[in-house]
């Protein structure tokens, strides 16, 4: 057993959607939540209880074509809401209660933290309590976790030969249904409680940290010491022969190695990211002879 025994109790999956566009009143780009769906399961999976509601929108925002053709949601639908966000959402909250949140992939937490910053005021979802993504569980449990690329829920659901029922996707509470099919098909509650993370403030700091690439060499937090690079043919140190210029993610910049003549052409990426820079290096793939670069140049062909 693991220590942080969360999933006690009951695990809520939540699935938002919301329109998207420029919102005038804030000044930027805003994605409105317009529905709250969530199914709550007890610790059997077993579901015990749905929540499915339309949010009153706040912003006169259009309503995006792109989003009414996706969701099935109607204007009609959107402009009869009753309830706006703080009521809907506080509905939420009850019904939440002490669960464990779920989420598929981790946008639908920005996009709540972004809607509670601006009904609420604080970026911290209010009344979640611990959380677990989804789609990393499921992803993980497949063993096809790639941090870069989120699997979809349809794909998830493909290799998980889960047949998805004739109900339309992508309306909230359908989604979460699915989603928990997905949770029901690999679950093991000692991997989910590993998983699943108190959502205090520095879980939100996290999570709202964006990671970007250092661009320069004096910056403090670049570890020079670490531009170096070993021979791919010879093993031994390369000289490097050329002043590194920052480049796409990284500084690039020519190597040389005095035993054997080799000359390539290497990275080093120094990606900030929450914890602390991540220190990646390669050699970039040689350049075919004759291929002229954007100046008109024509380049050397590296030696193989
Ligand atoms: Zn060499």
């Amino acid at each position: 057993m693991s220590e942080n025994n969360y999933v006690k109790d009951f695990i809520v999956i939540l699935d938002l959607e919301w329109n998207s566009g420029f919102c005038k009143e804030l000044k930027r780009n805003f994605n409105e939540i317009i529905e709250i769906g969530a199914v709550k399961l007890d610790s059997n999976l077993n579901t015990v209880d749905t929540f499915s509601e339309i949010v009153m929108q706040k912003f006169n925002m259009k309503f995006n074509p792109w989003v009414q053709e996706l969701t099935h949601i109607s204007q009609w639908e959107l402009n009869n809401a009753k309830e706006n966000f703080k009521t809907v959402y506080k509905k939420f909250g009850d019904f939440l209660g002490d669960a464990v949140l779920m989420t598929w992939g981790s946008t639908d937490l920005s996009v709540l933290s972004d809607n509670c910053r601006v009904h609420f005021g604080t970026a911290k979802p209010l009344f979640v309590k611990k959380y677990c993504n989804l789609q990393t569980y499921c992803a993980k449990a497949l063993e096809m976790y790639d941090s870069a690329k989120q699997m979809g829920l349809s794909a998830c659901c493909e290799h998980l030969n889960i047949e998805v029922p004739e109900i339309p996707l992508h309306r909230a509470v359908n989604d979460a249904e699915v989603s928990a099919m997905c949770l029901k098909a690999v679950y093991n509650r000692d991997v989910l409680d590993s998983q699943t993370a108190l959502t205090d403030d520095e879980f939100f700091r996290r999570m709202s940290f964006k990671p970007k690439y250092l661009r320069d060499l004096d910056n403090p937090l670049v570890d020079k010491s670490l531009i170096a690079m070993k021979c791919p043919v010879c093993g031994e140190k390369m000289r490097q022969a050329s002043e590194l210029k920052f480049h796409n993610r990284g500084f690039k910049g020519d190597f040389i190695c005095d035993a054997c003549g080799e000359k390539r052409t290497a990275m080093f990426i120094y990606k900030l990211c929450f914890d602390g820079v991540k220190f990646k290096k390669k050699f970039l793939k040689p350049v075919v002879q004759g291929e002229e670069t954007k100046t008109g140049k024509a380049v050397r062909m590296i030696k193989k």
